[in-house]
């Protein structure tokens, strides 16, 4: 497995380039990133690629006999990091395109994307680099991040010239990305590869239950207005909720309680929810019904409830014919048939698939741990993950062959 082992390698190699000494913390346009830029851009020029930055700071290798004529697939990830992040996050899929299109004789043309932001960690806002690939760039270039800076003038200063061409070429066919699954699945499984049908839909919400607050001491037990008790109530009843519901995930990440003194009734909360589907319809069902639940419980307390709606993001389905492909190449690398599995969270995948058809491949995660240090992966997954994408890739080629032959006789 010298190939799986040179992927592990690279992406360890790259979790050394880091904004803060000891740790791998790699946020949008860093000098950090300049410095993976440099080395990933060697690794595809070896590759044979013709490697470009595109407008956004994405790095494109595209093989020698992609032309206007050719269909292209396309491949990658993303190349920045969370803050205190582990080595294969997004890193691992760009290394093992690389790696799957080094070998001779590649049967089709491909473009090796790295997606230049994709976490949201400095702009607060994910997926910047797929964003402007799939044509809506401009609308980000006024973002700014805590110093002030917009992406614009990080872009300038960066070095990116803002007049490169960004978009995705008109032969781009489809788009496969390889990324750990950054969860448990897989590995109770006993999996190594899992292929994405979906990418789960998100609502976020925030809550600001209000109360009052009042003396720990002289306030009697029925005559409180406990914001606190309520949401906690309520923390436990989306819980509940969720469990009942298949696939259903539903998070309450963030409380906060004020005035926050252990001699005082807390009178305020504010509290977030975080609920995801594949299904939208059972996404939009449940947030409504939590909100109810919310309602009523903090009502029996003589607490109000107010809600705000922070994002609502539909659920996006992968391709049909890739994640065929996908399974029967996995099949043929693995000795059986991958489990199907939808995305709990978020990947360029989903935004490229806007534009091209579009598929994941998973990789296990040992421990199912993903954005910290000890995020790892087994050799011998890498090894079928890049199989697998070298089955997709001659897959592609057989496919497009005919097409070709009749291009070249019309
Ligand atoms: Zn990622």
């Amino acid at each position: 497995m010298p190939g799986a082992r040179r992927v592990i390698e690279r992406c360890r190699e790259l979790a050394t380039f880091t904004e803060v000494a000891g740790e791998t913390t790699r946020p949008f346009l860093c000098e950090s990133a300049r410095a993976v830029q440099g080395l990933v851009r060697q690794w595809m020029e070896s590759a044979g690629l013709e490697v470009r930055l595109d407008g956004m700071g994405n790095l494109r290798g595209v093989s020698a006999r992609a032309d206007a004529s050719t269909t292209r697939l396309l491949l990658g990830s993303h190349l920045d990091t969370v803050p205190r992040a582990g080595a294969f996050d997004g890193v691992l899929g760009v290394v093992l395109a690389i790696e799957a299109v080094a070998a001779d004789g590649l049967p089709i043309a491909v473009e090796v994307i790295g997606f230049s932001e994709e976490e949201g960690v400095r702009f607060r806002r994910p997926f910047l680099g797929s964003l402007a690939a799939v044509g809506r760039g401009a609308e980000l270039h006024g973002l700014r991040d805590a110093a002030g800076e917009t992406v614009a003038e990080a872009l300038r200063s960066f070095g990116v010239d803002a007049g490169a061409e960004t978009g995705l070429a008109p032969e781009a066919a489809a788009y496969v990305e390889v990324h750990i699954e950054q969860g448990p699945v897989l590995e109770s499984l006993d999996r190594p590869l899992g292929v994405v049908e979906a990418i789960a839909g998100q609502s976020r919400y925030t809550l600001r239950f209000v109360g009052q607050s009042n003396h720990a001491g002289t306030t009697p037990m029925h005559l409180r207005r406990d914001a606190l008790a309520a949401a906690a109530a309520w923390l436990v009843a989306v819980e509940g909720y969720a469990r009942s519901e298949e696939g259903l995930v539903a998070t309450v990440g963030r409380v906060e309680a004020r005035p926050g003194a252990s001699n005082i009734i807390p009178g305020e909360v504010t509290a977030t929810l975080d609920v995801r589907h594949r299904d939208d319809a059972v996404r939009e069902r449940a947030g409504q019904e939590l909100l109810t639940r919310a309602q009523t419980t903090a009502e029996r307390r003589g607490v109000a409830v107010e809600v705000r709606v922070e994002l609502a993001q539909a659920a996006v389905a992968m391709d049909a014919e890739l994640v065929g492909m996908l399974t029967s190449a996995a099949a043929e690398a693995t000795g059986s048939t991958p489990p199907r599995m939808t995305s709990g969270a978020g990947h360029d995948a989903m935004i490229v698939a806007g534009r091209v058809p579009s598929a994941m491949l998973f990789v296990r995660s040992p421990g199912g741990l993903s954005h910290h240090p000890d995020e790892t992966v087994r050799t011998e997954d890498v090894a079928a993950a890049l199989m697998t994408l070298r089955g997709v890739l001659r897959m592609f080629g057989e496919r497009s062959t005919p097409e070709r032959t009749e291009a070249a006789h019309a």
